[in-house]
């Protein structure tokens, strides 16, 4: 297992599978390296808070980085590398110039339409697409993994690399399970910022899911869902039955949908989604 903090040591890796985090890795994280694992090419996790994609109020400063823990989950999960790199070598020319960049970057529909993410947080998924396309030329995988936690994000990312498929020939986009606590709770590493009276609340997130999985209607599930974060003193961003793979408004349940789910307990905001079954 190597820690390479300069891009310039990441050719012995070339052609790996790909497991792009911001650190402060939990079990969640560690089942992508684990899948990544065992696929005979190198593994390897980036670890990088990338600064534009969150917004001026946004938790960046206060991000976890707990960098000596997170090489050894992935030296534990089956990584061969863990590319860590410093600003500098992400955004050559400087933050102010990668901001502006970002802003600038066009945006398949799903990243900019669909009012989910896209609307709470202005300006992200141009900050995503930025870091993730720089770490695939800085890596050059053959493979790169994500969590279906990120369910916008994911799709985001697999219309960005559908989209430029000159640019990273044959790089086979894949997305994994959600890993969740025992009680439900999707692990994340903002969880660290509940207190403990707000981690019973948090389950609301995945008891809003799990109800809107026995609706009949969309529109009954939504309706519940936000009772259900409502109930758990949950502010809610949104609570939507969306189509799977366009996140645009689903008319009922014959086509693959997604419940997805956002909501804040003071400052801590969280986001988790699920799969809801087809045509009932
Ligand atoms: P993050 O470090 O939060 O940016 O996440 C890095 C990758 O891990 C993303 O592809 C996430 O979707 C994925 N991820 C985050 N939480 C989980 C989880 N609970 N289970 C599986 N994958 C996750």
């Amino acid at each position: 297992m190597r820690l390479v903090h300069d891009a310039d040591h990441l050719a012995p890796f070339a052609g790996c599978t790909l497991v792009p985090t911001m650190g402060a890795l939990h079990d969640g994280h560690a089942s992508l390296v684990r899948r990544a694992a065992g696929r005979g090419r190198p593994v390897v996790v980036t670890v990088f808070v990338n600064p534009t994609q969150f917004a001026p109020h946004e938790d960046f400063a206060r991000y976890p980085r707990t960098l000596d823990a997170d090489v050894e989950i992935a030296r534990a999960a089956g990584a061969n590398a863990v590319f860590a790199p410093p600003p500098e070598a992400i955004y050559p020319r400087g933050l102010d110039a990668a901001r502006t960049e970002a802003a600038a970057i066009e945006l398949p529909a799903v990243a900019t339409v669909p009012g989910l993410e896209d609307a709470c947080r202005p300006g992200h998924y141009g900050g995503v697409c930025q870091v993730v396309a720089r770490l695939f030329d800085l890596t050059r995988p053959s493979q790169a993994i994500f969590g279906e936690k990120d369910w916008q994000q994911w799709r985001v990312l697999d219309e960005m690399v559908a989209a430029l498929p000159a640019r990273w020939p044959g790089l086979a986009m894949e997305v994994a399970p959600t890993v969740r606590e025992a009680d439900g709770l999707a692990m994340s590493s903002r969880n660290r910022y509940l207190r403990p009276e707000q981690r019973e609340q948090a389950l609301g997130l995945v008891r809003a899911l799990q109800v809107a999985a026995s609706a009949q209607q969309p529109a009954t599930a939504e309706r519940l869902m936000r009772e259900t974060l409502g109930d758990h003193g949950l502010a809610v961003d949104y609570a939507v039955v969306r189509d799977a793979r366009t996140l645009m408004p689903a008319g009922g349940f014959e086509r693959p949908t997604r419940g997805l789910v956002a909501a804040r307990l003071d400052t801590v905001r969280l986001i988790d989604t699920m799969a809801l079954p087809v045509c009932r």
